[in-house]
């Protein structure tokens, strides 16, 4: 095996993988020939690894095509083709790779993005391949790219098909795009010369999102750092992750299908499951409200809708099983638990207008460390929304599909919210949409503003998980 190193590894650590593709005796063009390139940025020193497509022999076919289970060897001893962490009760379905959810499952590719002075632009710098499972029967290291991405699709079908049981909307197909190399390049003023401008790479990692303007999900590599420290899992690995991306996938089809400033504005946070590092969050201008201003809380508010929406459509797939476990990424397992009252730090979940108005930027907020609640993390408001409307949506059903059904519905409802771009006053601005958004949960269970009083279960809810509604209405506020 001819392995050619592109660029100097500087960490010391080395990753090979070894795919071996057709082994049937023919001299197959390009077979075995494999290639590690590493790049050690400044920034997230990524680990891109990568293989030439190989051009495999048939024999040994093994109708590989959705039904075909992957075999991987770790330390010898085999394995299920996802890690031990993983509950593989929740596993029945086999990844397919014509996934009735996926248009395409790409790797490999570069993508740039620029922010800021100059405008945004998105662009694919180096082309994405395809990725080429061998018909051949075939086993692929866990650290292959194609075990990964057969590992991503697991919850992807898994949320899709909670979709296609709750629902008879058609949505549009995602493209799988694995291990790209992401680089965000920010230009800005700088604050001491405004006539200098800055510009800043950021290459991103360890993680997994949602593109709206590409309507793909894409799994991010794993850094240096990760692999070392083999935590955090990779998140191919989790199903919990590819039916969370799918669930953005299913928001954003229903609430906001063709709105590119909201997609843009939803794109300046490219991680699902941590909180960016340089995480930012303007504080919200309550002196000149435009139509700038009025998309801008929307897409504050409405992120924060789509991490909890999100996590629900990955509670809702994965049912009565116990749901995916989330312990292998620190500081989930109740967090991100839309069954758990509590955060991981054992804060409750509620909202009150002071947590809103630290989500955006009215308030101050203090500094978080470690496992603690950060309400201004778009992820944990929606941890909070995820289980108050599935507390809401106990109080008429306990089974899955039926509550999916009430929450595509409620998808359905947000979107003349999204669109009418609500009135905020300085008053209202980190409050109102959230309130409005609640209230369709409410109105898609049947139960209007007006008659709460007489819904002491809603009401419970209401007051105890979303008590700013209580004080936001007068409706509410004569719940018991
Ligand atoms: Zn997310």
């Amino acid at each position: 095996m001819k392995i050619h190193l592109l660029r100097a590894f500087t960490s010391g650590l080395l990753l090979l993988v070894f795919i071996s593709c057709g082994n049937s005796g023919q001299k197959n063009r390009d077979s075995g020939i494999s290639r590690i390139v590493s790049l050690n940025e400044e920034s997230g020193t990524p680990l891109i690894l990568e293989r030439q497509d190989q051009d495999c022999t048939s024999k040994d076919a093994l109708n590989f095509i959705g039904e075909q289970t992957v075999e991987v060897y770790l330390g010898g001893a085999k394995e299920n083709y996802v890690s031990k962490n993983i509950d593989h009760s929740i596993l029945r379905g086999l990844p397919s790779l014509n996934s009735p959810a996926i248009w395409k499952t790409t790797w490999g590719a570069y993508y740039r993005e620029k922010n800021g002075i100059g405008g945004h632009s998105f662009t694919i710098t180096r082309p994405e391949k395809n990725l080429i499972f061998c018909k051949t029967k075939q086993t692929y290291s866990l650290q292959s790219i194609e075990s990964a991405g057969l590992s991503a699709t697991i919850g992807i079908d898994q949320a899709h098909q909670l979709h296609l049981s709750a629902s008879s909307n058609k949505l549009s197909k995602v493209h799988l795009s694995i291990l790209p190399y992401y680089q965000e390049i920010v230009t800005e003023r700088s604050e001491k010369q405004s006539d200098v401008l800055i510009s800043s790479s950021r290459i991103y990692t360890d993680n997994a999102f949602y593109h709206h303007g590409q309507k793909g999900i894409y799994y991010l590599p794993q850094s240096v750092e990760a692999i070392a420290d083999r935590n955090p899992m990779p998140f191919w690995k989790m199903p919990f992750v590819g039916a969370h991306e799918y669930g953005h996938h299913i928001l954003k089809s229903y609430a906001h299908p063709h709105h590119s400033v909201i997609d843009k504005l939803l794109m300046e946070q490219k991680g699902c499951f941590k909180s960016p590092i340089n995480s930012s969050k303007k504080a919200i201008s309550l002196t000149n409200f435009n139509l700038e201003t009025n998309n801008y809380i929307t897409s504050v508010a409405l992120k924060a809708f789509h991490e909890g929406f999100a996590d629900l459509v990955a509670h809702y797939a994965f049912g009565s099983t116990g749901g995916p476990k989330m312990d292998a990424i620190g500081c989930m397992n109740k967090t991100r638990n839309a069954n758990s009252r509590y955060f991981n730090d054992s804060k409750e979940k509620y909202l009150s207008e002071h947590e809103l108005d630290i989500y955006f930027g009215v308030t101050e907020s203090g500094r978080t460390r470690g496992c603690e609640t950060n309400y201004s993390d778009s992820h944990h408001i929606g941890a909070i929304i995820a289980y108050g409307v599935n507390q809401l949506f106990s109080t008429q059903t306990s089974d899955y599909k039926e509550k999916a059904k009430l929450l595509f519905k409620w998808a359905a409802e947000l979107r003349p919210l999204v669109s009418s771009n609500p009135n905020y006053t300085k008053e209202n601005a980190s409050t109102y949409f959230t309130y409005l958004a609640i209230n369709k949960a409410l109105k898609v269970m049947g139960i209007s503003a007006v008659d709460s009083i007489n819904n002491p279960k809603e009401c419970k809810v209401l007051k105890n998980v979303f008590p700013f509604m209580t004080s936001a209405s007068s409706n509410y506020s004569l719940c018991q």
